[in-house]
């Protein structure tokens, strides 16, 4: 598995899978990287690791990697090696072309949660500086838009509320919508020490995923709804805690907007929410519910941690809301073991999102249309800036199958793999007359694409990621980049042949101009962070070592906000022709649309995606488990392996999206949540029927 050899020496660097961020010291000899060494002074990880950061790096030296500069004048031509210098003149050229035909909005750009924090910082700056517009979005649009929405709203900022660490001091952990044994293996390790302590732990989630039950753990409750009830669920919950006064009225009153909060305890006290009535809509029993709602706000310190599960659906924006609404109730914000927290898929979602990478915000998550805030760019930047929220990625292909969007440029994100509704997205990608891709290979997106950038790796680069609970931990580049420029200077190439001059010699200083515009970040720098290791942000004069715990004393926005959070079910229905749901999530040994872990060894343990069915369906159907079947719903149909397994319920099936050979987004719906039009991949009616195949 590991490149073999005696290291001659080391560097600490941040593991670029998922949003734990594990420390590693990747040892090299000579420029070889021989290992990846779980480092022990990792705050995240405390030494330990998973099996993707530690093996899955081959993928970096991968014979797939395309490590010099292409172009073409259609997608059916031949790509032609080109120098960097042509590469960015040809692409300046033509996004100004069609922004002189098309108008100015007819460009944006998508940044990436796999890159650095720096990088991301310039892609927004080169798409609002010389795009002129603000048509820059980012891959958390299809994961955790809505944990921005949903506690920038109520609590005031977009980010998770407690450390990792302080699971330690949780009494009560509920999970809603995560399989962390999982998508986030070494801080799941963490969260069973704690249980294995006698921490209670209520489980939300339709499948029985591990945490239900292992040798060590056993969950008081699995609450398995049905996908698409989250919300209906969130309210029942509430519902026990305001009617049978579990309400922490103290907390409540001195920290939280009270007129919202008899709306909303008026709200949720309706007949209607109660659990006896919504138990035909979510599945769950009312008397489990009941019980976990008494756990939940009576239990001690209460923890909340949530994953995709949540936020992607059409409601996703509402549920979280509802989570933090609970949160508040119960005065389970702001003390130790008390939180409500995002486990963030990507390794820098969270700092792509604080980056400046929607539309509608500057880095720092402050609106574009703040003028002083504006203004505060437009001094640094030498450039006026628009006010006007731009356009987000799913109204960016709408526009481009409408013909008004014509330019685009994509770093390190596979939208034609990872975006719902694959034709749609191709289409609108295919109608486009310039498309640049930056990235490690020739992924589903550039093959629609007219110049190819070569990226780099984490390990060939310096920058920093942000983990999920806010932490900066610091990249060291470990080796050169193999296309002769690291991702932050491709950019830089292509915003100064733009005409939108930038000059850093190094990452530090574009972390430097970060600090300087962003309040959250300002006590950030990199001689800070190599001298204490991470850093938690808000880091500035008030907290000049960081927060590991938000909202302590009160909450960002002032006063909590309670929102009501009323339950609407999707769009998405089953029927005679669509009987059953499909949910998609990850696998251990993967990540995400498998660009890197499908060019490493960890591929031996999961060599295809398989749809998990329940034994009553699959033998309604005649499947038997490793059979071949059709996976089809209202906008396509894939084949796959069936894996009849107990950890789904009746009617509700699972698979992964690792494999584009098996492209299960060809098959999810295009409905996304109300607020932030992430995707509802959680929810699509299917019917499955055994194949003729092998
Ligand atoms: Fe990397 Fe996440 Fe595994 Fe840590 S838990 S090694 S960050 S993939």
């Amino acid at each position: 598995v590991v490149a073999l050899g005696t290291p001659e020496h080391s560097v600490v660097t941040t593991c670029a899978y998922c949003g734990v961020g594990c420390s590693f010291k990747a040892e090299m000899k000579g420029d070889r990287l021989v290992r990846m060494v779980p480092y022990k002074d990792g705050k995240a990880n405390e030494g330990h690791s998973c099996v993707k950061g530690r093996f899955a790096f081959g993928y970096a030296t991968h014979k797939d990697r395309i490590t010099t500069p292409m172009i073409r004048a259609r997608i059916t031509d031949p790509w032609r090696e080109v120098s960097w210098e042509e590469a960015v003149r040809h692409a300046a050229s033509e996004l100004r072309r069609i922004q002189r035909e098309h108008g100015v909005d007819a460009i944006g750009g998508i940044t990436s949660s796999r890159c650095t924090n720096e990088e991301t910082f310039l892609v927004q700056k080169m798409i609002r500086g010389a795009f002129g517009n603000n048509n820059v979005d980012t891959c958390a649009r299809v994961c955790h838009s809505p944990t921005g929405y949903g506690l920038k709203t109520t609590l005031g900022t977009s980010a998770g509320t407690q450390d990792f660490a302080s699971v330690a001091e949780a009494d009560v952990i509920l999970v809603i919508g995560a399989n962390p044994t999982d998508g986030h293996p070494v801080f799941a390790s963490r969260m069973k020490r704690r249980l294995r302590e006698g921490a209670r732990l209520i489980v939300v989630d339709p499948r029985r995923i591990d945490l239900v039950r292992t040798p060590h753990v056993r969950a008081d409750h699995h609450l398995a709804l049905r996908p698409g009830t989250n919300v209906a669920l969130l309210n029942a919950l509430a519902h026990v805690v305001v009617t049978e006064g579990l309400v922490a009225e103290g907390y409540v009153r001195e920290r939280c907007d009270l007129d919202a909060f008899e709306d909303w305890a008026r709200f949720v006290a309706e007949a209607r929410n109660a659990p006896e009535a919504v138990e035909a809509v979510t599945g769950v029993p009312a008397r489990a519910v009941r019980e976990a709602a008494r756990l939940y706000a009576s239990g001690g310190a209460a923890a909340i941690y949530y994953g995709l599960g949540v936020t992607e659906h059409s409601q996703g924006s509402t549920a979280v809301m509802a989570m933090a609404n609970l949160a508040m109730a119960t005065g389970n914000i702001g003390r130790p073991g008390a939180g409500v927290n995002p486990l963030r898929g990507q390794n820098n979602v969270q700092g792509a999102c604080d980056m400046g990478s929607f539309p509608h915000e500057f880095s720092g998550y402050r609106h574009v249309a703040d003028d002083a805030v504006r203004e505060s760019f437009e001094t640094s930047w030498g450039v006026p800036l628009s006010p006007e929220p731009g356009l987000r990625i799913p109204n960016m292909l709408d526009e481009a199958v409408a013909g008004r969007f014509r330019g685009l440029f994509v770093q390190g994100e596979d939208i034609a793999q990872s975006d719902p509704d694959t034709k749609h997205v191709t289409a609108g990608l295919a109608a486009m007359e310039c498309v640049i891709v930056q990235d490690l290979f020739l992924n589903e997106t550039a093959k629609y694409a007219h110049v190819f950038l070569p990226g780099s790796s984490f390990l060939e680069k310096d920058g920093t990621f942000t983990n999920a609970e806010r932490r900066i931990n610091r990249v060291r580049r470990v080796m050169a980049p193999l296309g002769g420029l690291a991702d932050w200077e491709g950019v830089m190439a292509l915003s100064n042949a733009l005409g939108f001059p930038m000059d850093y010699r190094h990452p530090g200083e574009i972390m430097d101009e970060i600090a300087r515009l962003t309040p959250t970040f300002a006590g950030v720098s990199y001689a800070k962070l190599d001298e204490v290791g991470s850093l938690q942000w808000p880091c500035n004069e008030e907290a000049p070592l960081g927060t590991p715990t938000m909202h302590v004393d009160r909450f960002v926005r002032g006063k909590g906000r309670f929102m009501v959070t009323e339950f609407v079910p999707t769009e998405e229905r089953t029927g005679v022709n669509f009987p059953l749901i499909l949910t998609t999530g990850r696998i251990l040994s993967q990540y995400n649309v498998g660009a890197q872990t499908r060019r490493t060894e960890n591929s031996r343990w999961h060599a295809e995606d398989v749809l998990e069915i329940h034994p009553f369906d699959a033998e309604l159907r005649g499947i038997r488990d490793g059979e071949l079947v059709s996976l089809e719903s209202r906008s396509g149909d894939i084949a796959l392996r069936a894996h009849v397994s107990e950890r789904m319920q009746p009617g509700v099936v699972y698979t992964t999206f690792h494999h584009a050979s098996t492209g299960a987004n060809v098959i999810t719906t295009d409905y996304s949540d109300w607020a932030t039009n992430c995707p509802e991949y959680k929810v699509t009616a299917v019917q499955v029927r055994r194949t003729n195949g092998p």
